[in-house]
């Protein structure tokens, strides 16, 4: 069991909090490898929804619901869905950025001491005023901003962040603003908004600090969340389907028993049948 930094707001304004999820299977390396190249966010979406069991009084928690989490809750789930499948340790590659030096490097880091940062408070949204006296009303980021705008992002960053706002402002001096008056903004005003909802939100930490060897100097990099956990799963189907295949006419167990493992548990049962082919072959 664990525990969201943030949480998700039922439309009767219940807050689920704790969370229970399983590793992923098999089938869910299946899809990650099918659509690797698929907008990450949906993807988060889906892999979310079939590996959480419950969220608070939820239970099973459908795409519907992962979609609506903070995003700093699911870069949190996504963490502890790879903790359970692979364990706490974790070994990033990094690349020293001064370009006299670009050393590849690899460090070391337990999921456990990833910083998470609680909200200053919890709400469905917060209404707030701001320096020049309008009141606002906003919400937080969550995984449906993300599936929207990841496209837009892309090819004009400027335009993205004026869609997330207008998404996210409820309410700006009493009316609820469109994009074209969230454009219409001074520049001020949208940092402030920026600011303030920023504040607002749980953080997981998406940074890593490291010192390199080569020129001893420290820096801190980017760590994608997203990029990591798919990256390290993403499996080649010709493989999965080879480990299935190998089970599957050794042991007779059916492809949707196989399909259920963790890649793990396929390891296991492969590495004991190859000890066993061995003593066959050679004798005990
Ligand atoms: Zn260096």
């Amino acid at each position: 069991m664990g525990l969201l930094p943030g949480g998700f707001w039922d439309e009767h304004g219940g807050l689920h909090r704790e969370f229970d999820l399983a590793p992923l299977t098999g089938r869910e390396e299946e899809l990650l490898a099918a659509r690797a190249a698929a907008r990450p966010a949906a993807l988060v979406t889906e892999v979310l929804s079939r590996c959480v069991s419950r969220l608070g009084d939820i239970s099973p928690v459908p795409p519907a619901v992962t979609r609506q989490l903070l995003v700093a809750d699911r870069n949190h789930l996504l963490l502890q869905l790879r903790r359970a499948t692979f364990g706490d340790q974790v070994r990033a590659t990094l690349t020293c950025p001064w370009t006299e030096c670009g050393e590849r490097m690899s460090v070391d880091f337990s999921i456990d001491a990833v910083p998470v940062e609680p909200p200053p408070h919890r709400a469905p949204h917060y209404t707030e005023t701001l320096k020049d006296g309008q009141e606002i009303t906003f919400r937080l980021p969550t995984g449906a901003d993300q599936e929207e705008l990841s496209g837009r992002l892309a090819v004009n960053e400027a335009e993205a962040l004026t869609a997330l706002l207008a998404r996210c402002v409820l309410d700006l001096g009493g009316a609820r603003p469109d994009a074209e008056r969230i454009a219409a903004l001074p520049a001020i005003t949208r940092l402030e908004i920026e600011e303030r909802m920023r504040r607002a939100a749980p953080k997981v930490e998406q940074t890593l600090a490291a010192a390199c060897a080569e020129c001893g100097r420290t820096f801190v990099a980017p760590f994608d969340i997203h990029r990591f956990v798919f990256g390290e799963l993403r499996t080649d189907n010709t493989l999965l389907y080879q480990e299935v295949h190998y089970l599957a006419y050794h042991y007779h167990w059916s492809e949707s028993e196989i399909m259920a493992m963790t890649r793990d548990k396929r390891q296991t049962y492969i590495d004991v049948l190859a000890d066993a082919i061995e003593v066959l072959n050679h004798g005990a």
